[in-house]
């Protein structure tokens, strides 16, 4: 947890598959407001570390989106993409404390956790074609953290997770790597992001603690369903944002927040957002995992 002396650093980290939709919407508002209303920084970061998944002009589309709506960033935008020497460098300190092994194993050798269960680990020396590297988690090992919204979690190994991956058998670096490095070298302390990530969480704390780095205080949100209980996304044709109706959208997003409306009337985005965060009362919002976007009247 950071010192409360220290100042608050966020950020919003999306990634570049598709255009901003209500569900991106609200983690990049409460993570923005949370920043602001402790007079703290709010940066952006682009998670482009997975070409295959991503979608030409999504990263300018979701930064063109975040500035109609008033969510103006500090600092310059961290390309995912241009991290990769960093990353390696964490590779190899984990490497160097014995804690990798590389893994052929096809997916189906992968119990439903993503652990593998496959024979890699008696053929290390003999791994010469195309592998993932996996973190083995020490026998034992306990992780707990608090997060703010959700309460207490616990990660024990053995089950569920015994292994997870840090650079795919493609070559490219694992998010989960990616984003431990990264948070610490912005020097993010507060993560806001949506639920969805609360259970891969357990696995970045494990990490920062490998490599000495800090845990931030995490504060995972209800994502927005739709009305199969599907969370908002790309893939579930989640529509994207109409950036001509900014202030209603952002109406919505507090709403789902369970923040006070702002004033009626014609309001500017940038309005909006300054009510918001004068008023921001984290504690309102609700400590679900998810919330049906009709409870907010978006069918
Ligand atoms: N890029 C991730 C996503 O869009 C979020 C990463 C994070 O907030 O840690 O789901």
């Amino acid at each position: 947890m950071p010192d409360s002396s220290t100042p608050y650093r966020g950020r919003f980290a999306p990634s570049p598959t598709g255009p901003l939709h209500l569900g991106s919407l609200i983690a990049a508002l409460a993570s923005c407001l949370d920043a602001r209303a402790q007079q703290g920084s709010w940066l952006v970061r682009m998670d482009d570390l997975d070409p295959p998944r991503e979608e030409p002009g999504a990263a300018d589309s979701i930064l063109q989106s975040l500035r109609c709506h008033a969510l103006h960033w500090d600092e310059d935008i961290l390309y995912q993409s241009h991290r990769s020497s960093s990353y390696q460098k964490a590779l190899d300190t984990l490497q160097a404390k014995g804690l990798l092994f590389v893994c052929d194993c096809p997916r189906t050798q992968l119990d439903a956790n993503g652990n593998c269960s496959g024979g890699c680990r008696c053929r290390q020396t003999d791994i010469t074609g195309p592998a993932a590297l996996r973190v083995r988690l020490p026998k034992g090992s306990i992780i707990h953290f608090t997060d703010q919204l959700q309460g207490q979690q616990t990660l024990a190994s053995g089950l569920p997770i015994n292994d997870f991956v840090v650079r795919r058998k493609d070559d490219l670096y694992a998010y989960q790597l990616a984003v431990v490095v990264d948070d610490a070298a912005q020097g993010i302390n507060h993560v806001v992001r949506g639920s969805d990530l609360l259970d891969t969480t357990a696995k970045q704390v494990f990490l920062q603690q490998q490599l000495g780095y800090p845990t931030p205080a995490y504060r995972h949100l209800p994502v927005i369903t739709n009305s199969l209980g599907q969370k908002f996304s790309k893939q579930t044709h989640a529509r994207p944002l109409d950036n001509d109706v900014a202030a209603d959208n952002l109406r919505l997003a507090l709403s789902f927040l369970n923040q006070p409306d702002p004033p009626p009337g014609p309001l500017q985005p940038a309005e909006i957002l300054s009510f918001a965060i004068n008023h921001w009362q984290r504690d309102q919002i609700p400590a679900r995992a998810a919330i049906d976007a009709a409870a907010i009247g978006v069918t």
